[in-house]
């Protein structure tokens, strides 16, 4: 199937059908390389998220009752067919968010294989039996789907977003809203339409909007029975304190201020390559993002100079708007910025990679998440320094160390505060059939991709069977 480019106009989908905001309400979305417009999108609102959601109550019960071995022959052919338009979703993914096109390629891939990996579930989806007590009882766990479940994301890599929450929600056997960020509604678009294709109506229902109007409805919603949601700390804390009041099934996976240790017997050259790739690859705009990058004092001026020079044109695309520039700007301002720091004089939001020293590791920059191509540089003792500051933070989602021993490899591994743990390569993320997620305030517990996103998609439901009523 080959798709033409983005679409002018976005409308939500909703039972299959594209439809307006109620409201007739749209907003404009920009391209963030050069501020041109590129398209307008539904401006949704409570009326239009009640009508997805009602749309996806109504598909569920039919799509449950479709087996799991079929739900994931159409994921697979959902990933299939998101394959065979893999340059014109990239091409989509650029000019919504400005990324290199390798970087886009590689999202596109990324989503695809998550489609297969969940596709593949359809014949496990594996259950538990357990012993009893009680003879001639049989008891087992089988996984159920949740009903209807909200999916809210981010920007950052949009199409492995959508895939890596919406694939697992409908391979369970729930419908699903997405609400997709407002900065990216071009792939939402070409998403929803690829599952609209394959799935029967109302499985899949994409809602456009900004997030305190379409996101916040959404949570709201009494008939949403499972939130599940990627974003930033301040949005989670609002979502799990609206979702919670309803007791919904809440699902949290936030973000970070990801440390990257660089020891004195570390490769340097190595540290230095993956330091830049972890910090600046698409723009900092990663929750896995090395925004900390902690040094030993020995090797400190050494990587300082190295990493100042490979900051310096690497291409990180620009951010994702005009205000998250200003943000980021802003934070800035004040701080000792050693490489980048300044707007890049030519249209579009556009940041040089930038590196700052000498922050306080209680400072606000050191504790807050910027989503933009900037790195904190820290010098520290030793080993046991080092581990102090990583886990100095409110966030733990991802963490790195650079060194040839086995020992110092091993005590991080153990005493650092992260859901993921790297030794010697970026903080960067998973793959399809590895769980990702984090502690303290990049998450709440759970953990998406891999089998570990059955959890968030699934109810256990436990079954005992009295086989020999006369004999218990
Ligand atoms: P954000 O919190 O501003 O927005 C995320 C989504 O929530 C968007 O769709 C937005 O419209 C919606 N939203 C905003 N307010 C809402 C509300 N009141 N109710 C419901 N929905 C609402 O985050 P962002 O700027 O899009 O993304 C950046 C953040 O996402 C960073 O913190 C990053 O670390 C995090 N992130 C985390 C992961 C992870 O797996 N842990 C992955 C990617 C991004």
């Amino acid at each position: 199937m080959s798709r033409s480019a983005a679409a002018i106009e976005i409308e939500n989908l909703i039972g299959g059908t594209p439809r307006p905001a109620a409201s007739g309400r749209s907003f404009e979305k920009l391209r963030p390389a050069d501020g041109a417009f590129l398209c307008r999108a539904s401006a949704s609102a409570r009326a239009d998220v009640d009508a997805a959601v009602s749309a996806a109550r109504e598909a569920q019960p039919g799509w449950a009752g479709v087996t799991a071995v079929e739900r994931g022959r159409l994921v697979r052919e959902l990933a299939l067919e998101l394959h065979a338009c893999r340059d014109a979703a990239a091409g989509i993914v650029v000019a919504e968010t400005g990324k290199p096109l390798e970087l886009a390629l590689g999202e596109v891939d990324a989503a695809v294989e998550m489609g297969h990996f969940v596709a593949g579930e359809g014949r496990r989806l594996y259950g538990r039996t357990t012993t009893s007590a009680t003879p001639n009882r049989t008891v087992m766990a089988t996984r159920r789907p949740v009903g209807v479940a909200g999916l809210i994301v981010s920007f950052n890599t949009p199409l492995p977003n959508y895939a890596w929450k919406v694939f697992p929600a409908v391979l369970c056997g729930n419908a699903a809203v997405l609400k997709p960020s407002e900065h990216t509604p071009s792939s939402a678009a070409l998403f929803g339409e690829l599952c609209n294709e394959l799935l029967p109506p109302g499985v899949v229902n994409v809602v456009h909007g900004i997030g305190s109007e379409a996101g916040s409805s959404l949570v709201e919603s009494p008939d949403v029975d499972l939130v599940s949601f990627t974003g930033s700390a301040k949005t989670g804390r609002w979502i799990a304190e609206h979702g919670g009041r309803r007791l919904a099934k809440v699902v949290l996976e936030l973000g970070g201020k990801n440390a990257l240790v660089v020891c004195d017997d570390a490769d340097l050259q190595r540290a230095v390559e993956w330091s830049l790739a972890s910090a600046f690859s698409n723009a900092g705009q990663r929750c896995a993002a090395a925004s900390r990058l902690v040094v030993f004092d020995s090797v400190y001026e050494e990587f300082r100079e190295q990493l100042l020079d490979g900051a310096q044109g690497y291409e990180t695309g620009p951010v994702i708007s005009e205000e998250s520039l200003a943000r980021i700007l802003g934070a800035l301002e004040g701080a000792r910025v050693v490489g980048g720091g300044e707007r890049i004089d030519r249209p579009g939001w556009w940041l040089a990679p930038t590196v700052v020293e000498g922050v306080d590791r209680d400072a606000d920059l050191s504790c807050t998440e910027l989503f933009g191509p900037v790195a904190i540089l820290y010098r520290v003792r030793d080993l046991e320094d080092a581990i102090a500051l990583v886990n100095h933070s409110p966030y733990g989602l991802t963490s790195a160390i650079h060194t040839a021993s086995l020992h110092r490899a091993m005590r991080f591994v153990d005493e650092v505060e992260a859901g993921v743990v790297v030794v010697n390569g970026g903080t960067h993320g998973s793959e399809p059939h590895m769980g990702f997620g984090g502690v303290k305030q990049s998450g709440t517990g759970w953990r998406e991709a891999g089998v570990e996103a059955l959890d968030v998609y699934t109810e256990w439901k436990y079954v005992n069977l009295i086989s020999d009523p006369a004999k218990t």
